[in-house]
């Protein structure tokens, strides 16, 4: 039976999981509309493949439902859907096929011919070509990933499940891969889920992004404007490389305090203790800065120059600012000072760790 979903491929309502000792999922809703890329993503343990399984049939939640593709994957559990493409986590292959086999074995299951959709898949496959009668069992485990993903698209479903799809691959074949995924889903209008720990790369492809901890959603939305505007500390951590520096601050007399130099005004705010959060590109370095660090260092990344700093608020050891290649840093200096740019820096309430508005 067909749900009707509105123009979301994907529904996820009020979805829960509860294992012996932990809450897998904890009232996951979402949808995804059809035709985008929702980057799923969280640290080990957030409950992504949980999530991946119950969108496809694996696994059963406690409470909630959810559709994809029309169909209700709660109730109906069918695992072989044309509508749907899907690649596990722990993807299985054919050891013993070749990679053509591989395709073609694939293929059948829906009732397609490897040459007639060949075409979608071409760009993963390229590395692929030169050894189609390669035992997939005698392929690297990148190469095997790229068949798995191969097969997973070779009859052209109009949603894709892909849980961590590129973690096999080293460095440089990630970035060339993950672009492909990116330009398919955009000449398809492929709807896909594409699940990652590796925020860099959701944040690089994904249309929206969906931010996970210990089972709960913490934040839905387009990647630059949750890294701009992060809904609590968690989020803030996760997002960005280098990462936030955290510190601890007051709000002092409608002033920010980092230790006893007051960085920043803050309009109409109480007095309290607050963490402070510092995009590592919100340090402008200035003689005349407010803002005092120990130097400990500099690395010159070709582009920017990343300064290694001490501060004793600061939560982490070192303190890492990007600054261009423009600056002249004296690194014979023991310290440096800095002044902030406003919408780099955010603040978040001690207990609930939520971000805190405030007129700057
Ligand atoms: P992720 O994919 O984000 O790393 P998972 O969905 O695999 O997270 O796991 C979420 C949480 O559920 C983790 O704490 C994990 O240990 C727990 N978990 C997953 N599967 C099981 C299981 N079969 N039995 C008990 N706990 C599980
Ligand atoms: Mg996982």
């Amino acid at each position: 039976m067909l749900h009707s979903i509105m123009g979301n491929a994907i529904e996820i309502n009020n979805v829960s999981k509860i294992y012996t000792k932990v809450k897998a999922l904890d009232n996951v809703s979402f949808s995804v509309p059809e035709g985008v890329l929702y980057g799923l993503i969280g640290p080990d343990g957030a409950g992504k493949s949980t999530l991946y399984n119950i969108l496809t049939t694996l696994q059963h939640p406690d409470s909630g439902s959810a559709f994809v593709a029309g169909y209700d994957v709660v109730k109906e559990r069918k695992e072989i859907r044309t509508e749907v493409g899907y690649m596990p986590e722990r993807f299985s292959l054919y050891p013993d096929l070749t990679v053509k086999e591989n395709l073609e074995f694939f293929a059948s299951l829906f009732g397609v011919r490897v040459k007639d959709n060949y075409d979608l898949i071409a760009p993963v496959m390229a590395q692929l070509e030169k050894f189609p009668n390669r035992r997939a069992s005698a392929l690297s485990g990148g190469m095997k990933q790229k068949l798995a993903l191969g097969c997973a698209l070779i009859h052209r479903p109009k949603v894709l499940l892909l849980d961590e799809p590129l973690s096999n691959l080293d460095a440089r074949l990630r970035l060339q891969t993950r672009e492909e995924i990116r330009r398919i889903q955009k000449e398809t209008g492929i709807t896909t889920i594409f699940v990652t720990h590796d925020q860099e790369e959701a944040m690089s492809i994904s249309d929206m992004i969906v931010v996970m901890k210990d089972g709960i959603v913490q934040q839905i939305g387009k990647p630059q404007e949750v890294y701009d505007n992060p809904a609590n500390l968690f989020v803030a951590k996760f997002l960005g490389t280098p990462p936030i520096n955290v510190f601890d601050g007051q709000i002092r007399d409608e002033r920010l305090y980092i230790g006893e130099d007051a960085v920043m005004e803050l309009k109409n705010a109480e007095n309290r203790e607050v963490y402070v959060g510092i995009r590592p590109e919100g340090f402008l370095l200035r003689e005349d800065g407010p803002f005092q660090c120990g130097l400990s260092g500099i690395e010159v990344m070709g582009r920017d120059i990343s300064v290694l700093c001490t501060n004793k608020a600061s939560l982490n050891p070192t303190v890492r600012a990007i600054i261009g290649t423009e600056n002249n840093i004296n690194i014979e200096k023991l310290s440096a000072r800095f002044a902030l740019a406003p919408h780099k820096v955010f603040l978040f309430d001690k207990e609930t760790e939520k971000k805190a508005e405030f007129d700057r």
